[in-house]
């Protein structure tokens, strides 16, 4: 049972630094895109979703006698900065930006399933309850991403065949 707790906090403590990094991300990205307001809009939405899921896991951490993660080179991070750097070099940056948030919100889809099942195996109810509402959130913004794909690359390409910024 100790090296199940083990896991299931080191988990906890990944997803929180995934949450962080995730913020990161949204907020420079949104900060850039000045002609795709429902984009930018929808990100800032999740950007504050996303910095109360980062206290929640938090608060969670502390609860269970443990601190945020040490670890500098998580799966987020190394995704997270992967969006940062194709974000400034891109022109076709609000395509790119799009696909690695798609590509992100899974991977937090990914890692609430996994801390559910630990929580489960350890009769955290308090835990599944966060992490349900947290999966949840995840789902739908990457449901809203793939909804908004076509419109999005067609958009860019329209506005980049005539000239116009494309961000
Ligand atoms: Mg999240
Ligand atoms: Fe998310």
């Amino acid at each position: 049972m100790d090296d199940i707790r083990e896991h299931y906090l080191d988990w906890l403590r990944d997803a929180h630094a995934m949450e962080e990094q995730a913020l990161t991300m949204m907020q420079s990205t949104a900060e850039r895109l000045k002609n795709f307001p429902a984009l930018r809009e929808r990100i800032e939405a999740h950007a504050v979703e996303t910095r109360r899921q980062a206290t929640d896991l938090r608060k969670l951490l502390d609860e269970r006698g443990s601190g945020p993660s040490l670890v500098k080179d998580t799966l987020g991070k190394m995704v997270a900065s992967g969006q940062v750097l194709s974000g400034l070099f891109a022109t076709d940056e609000v395509v790119k930006a799009t696909m690695a948030s798609y590509t992100f919100e899974h991977m937090e889809i990914a890692a609430y399933k996994a801390l559910i099942s630990a929580a489960r195996v350890l009769d955290d109810e308090v835990a599944i309850a966060v992490f349900e509402r947290h999966l949840k959130e995840e789902r739908a913004m990457a449901d809203w991403l793939l909804g908004q794909m076509d419109q999005v690359a067609r958009a860019f390409l329209a506005r980049d065949e005539v000239g116009l910024a494309v961000r």
